[in-house]
């Protein structure tokens, strides 16, 4: 490599190898709770599954997220793993009519599954920033020193 060569702003480097950690489960919970995993207070939504452009409290930066899919996922797997045995174990020892099974399962189903999906996407968000994954690890100017985070 030539020294003339440009390294994008985003590639990892010595420099931002030695960023202060973050706390992963501190910024996990937080935003389970949809809550800014920087700072806990400020609100990670504006709409549903809308992240906000910016924390309200600190101004941590929300776009650089790529949450995707990957909420949906996790939501399936979850809720799959809860109403799939219970389907099959009310089935082999009971067998009702297929009518109560569906009038049980399919609303659970949704219900379910719309309550987790914003928590877990907050979890996702959380865990990228955390692990600086994306944009989120250019912008070290609201760090905390990592012992301040776990102290909370
Ligand atoms: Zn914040």
């Amino acid at each position: 490599m030539d020294s003339q060569t440009s390294v994008p702003a985003t590639t990892w480097t010595a420099e931002l190898g030695t960023l202060p950690k973050r706390d992963l489960w501190t910024a996990m919970k937080r935003g389970w709770r949809c809550r800014c995993p920087n700072c806990g207070k400020g609100k990670l939504f504006r709409a549903f599954l809308k992240t906000a452009d910016s924390c309200s409290e600190c101004g941590q930066d929300f776009t650089h997220h790529r949450a995707d899919d990957l909420p949906a996922y996790l939501v399936i797997v979850v809720v799959g793993h809860i109403v799939v045995p219970v389907g099959l174990w009310v089935e082999t020892n009971y067998a009702p009519p297929i009518a109560w099974q569906l009038a049980a399962y399919l609303p659970f189903t949704l219900i379910a599954s719309l309550a987790l999906l914003q928590p877990i996407k907050g979890t996702v968000v959380g865990l990228q920033w955390a692990l600086r994954m994306h944009g989120f690890d250019t912008d070290t100017s609201l760090d905390k020193p990592a012992a301040a985070a776990a102290a909370e």
